[in-house]
């Protein structure tokens, strides 16, 4: 579902991808390595995540968030965009999953860069804030249990900066979004939540039809 930018043309993508993909080595192991795994369709499109890397190098950015690690794709496409003193703190709960993700990034070199915290990411996020961590983030993803994207996305926007960047994922949901037959608890969540963006005036938005749908929303 988002391992691949959905709704092209097959040859078309091919071009898409041959044209413009530029995937390190470490990433190409890792994605190599993910597609073996069960629920390896989870990880983010290699496109996306140059996408991610690029975004993060233009806003200079240096501390960010990720919430849904899995195999560990997308913090790496972040974390080797960042400078050398950057920071992701990153958040899951599967042990299992998230061992394959740390082994990349010691491979790659930058273990340094990631701390990853196993505990519901709410949890995380909050304390987080009561730390006094409001206001400090460049980045956020959010690409964890789609029943709490409200939840991350309030705590995210007190997290980032004013100009920091929350970019969450899967708001097309595989399409499901835009059919009103389907009413299943994930696919309301997801469509309520894209239906609240679309309002926030707390964020400049742009729905960006890359994987499953990225939304872009900049703190204001
Ligand atoms: N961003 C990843 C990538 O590019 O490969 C994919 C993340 S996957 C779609 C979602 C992840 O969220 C899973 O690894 C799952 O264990 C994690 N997750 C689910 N519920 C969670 C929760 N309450 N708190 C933190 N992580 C959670
Ligand atoms: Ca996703």
């Amino acid at each position: 579902m988002s391992h691949q930018t959905i709704g092209f043309d097959p040859k078309l993508y091919e071009y898409f991808q041959s044209n413009s993909l530029r995937e390190p080595e470490i990433l190409v192991q890792l994605r190599q390595e993910t597609a073996k795994h069960p629920m390896g369709i989870m990880q983010i499109s290699p496109e996306q995540g140059q996408f991610m890397a690029l975004l993060v190098q233009l806003m200079g950015a240096k501390k960010t968030l990720e919430i849904g690690v899995f195999t560990g794709y997308s913090t790496l496409a972040v974390a080797l965009a960042l400078p050398a003193d950057g920071k992701i703190i990153a958040c899951d709960i599967d042990e299992e999953y998230t061992a394959i993700a740390r082994s990349f990034w010691q491979k790659a070199g930058v273990a340094n860069k990631i701390d990853l915290h196993i505990a519901p990411a709410l949890e995380t996020l909050d304390k987080l804030i009561n730390q006094g961590q409001a206001n400090t983030f460049d980045f956020a993803f959010i690409d964890a249990d789609k029943s709490n994207y409200d939840n991350y996305y309030e705590r995210a926007i007190k997290l980032v900066r004013s100009g920091g960047l929350i970019a969450i994922d899967n708001v097309f949901w595989g399409g499901k979004v835009a059919d009103r037959n389907i009413q299943d608890n994930r696919t309301k969540a997801i469509r309520d939540f894209n239906q609240k963006l679309h309002r926030d005036e707390r964020v400049t938005i742009s729905l960006v039809p890359i994987g499953d749908g990225l939304t872009l929303a900049l703190k204001t």
